[in-house]
């Protein structure tokens, strides 16, 4: 699933005032089947991918990889790499676990003021969260 923006408006400032999202359903990279997370607790309850606490003990290079199979590759952003999610706006990651085989998995949404005073968010997949072996 490439990103979905499923908020676009004058209002949303406040990640609080998004109103409720209906679940994005989309494909455990793990099991294949369906799992489902909501976009807006992405936000409100989620962290920014700068945040090393956030990605847990996934090196830089697996976040970007798996970020990768979300269509959200690293463009250069003062001359370092950097993943921006649709629109540009600002990627964060929800820890999550796949209701089909209760892997842990990253939920990825991404926020921000996309033009002055127009806030926009968008729902961008779900991520393996484990280490690799
Ligand atoms: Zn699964």
């Amino acid at each position: 699933m490439f990103g979905r923006v499923v908020h676009d408006a004058m209002s949303g400032g406040d990640p609080g005032d998004i109103p409720p999202q209906q679940p994005i359903r989309t494909r455990c990279p793990s099991c294949s089947g369906w799992t489902s997370f909501d976009p807006r607790r992405v936000i409100t309850d989620g962290r920014s991918l700068f945040d090393r606490e956030a990605s847990g003990l996934l090196s830089r290079e697996v976040l970007e990889e798996r970020l990768a199979t979300l269509g959200l590759v690293p463009t250069l952003w003062n001359g370092q790499p950097f993943v921006q999610g649709t629109a540009g706006l600002s990627i964060q990651l929800l820890p999550i676990v796949c209701s089909g085989c209760r892997r842990d998995l990253f939920a990825v949404a991404s926020y921000g003021e996309f033009q002055p005073m127009r806030w926009m968010l968008a729902a961008e997949g779900v991520i393996d969260a484990m280490v690799p072996e």
